[in-house]
């Protein structure tokens, strides 16, 4: 396993790959979600790189980047027992030079939820994944539907800019009692982490009213704040049912649904979803024009 940080070191050692190259953009500190993505694009790949990079310009102010957990020596020792070929660890100096002044936006799809309330978020997180594509070059490239609005995001984007690049959606990878993995998940007391169960089981039982067939829009939306309200460590940002292309919010009977919240567990942001309608409850693997 080659671990690299300037764009020359990326440069030699991309070239050495064999064909072709499946991508995982992280921010390190790692889980079993992140490896997950690795394995996937270990089957699908003659050669996995990993980006590991924690990406100033997609935090607000008053964001946690200086406090987001890192421990890059043993994300190195995971990723190379996962088999991964190429690491690309760059500094913020290495992807925002000084004088540095070019941004990736995508418009409307981040005007919505997450866009919402972190705002500039996406225009980081679009930019920064633009640099990490260009410098990569991969043929694939791996993202979890925990991030669900994310990825639809980065589809959106490889699509607009006609980037050369699969896109494929994984699972949310999740612990037994059902919260989704993150390295913010470190953050919570164990008070705090006992009462974070409340957002997989809010998604569970809308999931349940929709399976009944009681799929009005509202009604999920009413059921997941029921749950969340009954949770007294949980401070919900927003709870949402929205169209899984445009992410715009649903009205009425629903067929396909992205039901996503926020909800602040202490002063620990957290996120989830679930994908309603969809076969393996992800988004569909994104494929260019030409490139299937
Ligand atoms: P991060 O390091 O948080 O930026 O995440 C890097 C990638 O891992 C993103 O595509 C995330 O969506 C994905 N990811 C994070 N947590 C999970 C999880 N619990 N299950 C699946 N994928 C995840």
């Amino acid at each position: 396993m080659q671990v690299v940080t300037t764009l020359a070191e990326l440069r030699a050692a991309r070239a050495a790959l064999p064909e072709p190259v499946g991508f995982v953009p992280t921010m390190g500190y790692l889980h079993a979600g992140h490896l997950a993505l690795v394995r996937c694009a270990r089957r699908e790949n003659a050669a996995v790189a990993v980006s590991i990079f924690v990406n100033p310009t997609q935090f607000g102010p008053g964001e946690d980047l200086e406090r987001y957990p890192r421990d890059l020596a043993r994300d190195l020792r995971l990723l190379q027992a996962e088999g991964v070929d190429l690491v690309w660890a760059p500094t913020p100096e290495v992807m925002y030079p000084e004088g540095y002044q070019t941004w990736v936006e995508v418009a409307d799809l981040t005007r919505v939820l997450e866009g919402a309330h972190r705002p500039g978020h996406f225009r980081g997180v679009t930019t920064v994944v633009s640099k990490l594509f260009a410098g990569m070059q991969p043929r694939r490239a791996y993202f979890g539907q925990k991030d669900a609005q994310q990825a639809r995001v980065i589809i959106q984007m490889t699509r607009d800019l006609n980037l050369p690049i699969e896109i494929v959606v994984c699972p949310t990878v999740r612990e037994p009692d059902g919260l989704a993995l993150s390295s913010r998940n470190t953050y919570l007391t164990p008070e705090q982490r006992q009462a974070a169960t409340v957002l997989y089981r809010a998604l569970q039982a809308a999931r349940q009213e929709y399976e009944a067939g009681r799929r009005e829009a509202e009604n999920l939306r009413q059921t997941m704040r029921a749950v969340l309200a009954a949770e007294p460590l949980a401070r919900p940002q927003y709870v949402s049912c929205a169209d899984p292309d445009t992410l715009q919010e649903l009205q009425g009977p629903v067929e396909k649904a992205l039901l996503s919240m926020a909800v602040f567990v202490g002063q620990t942001r957290l996120i989830d979803n679930l994908l309603l309608g969809y076969p393996d409850g992800v988004y569909p693997r994104y494929v260019p024009e030409g490139l299937g």
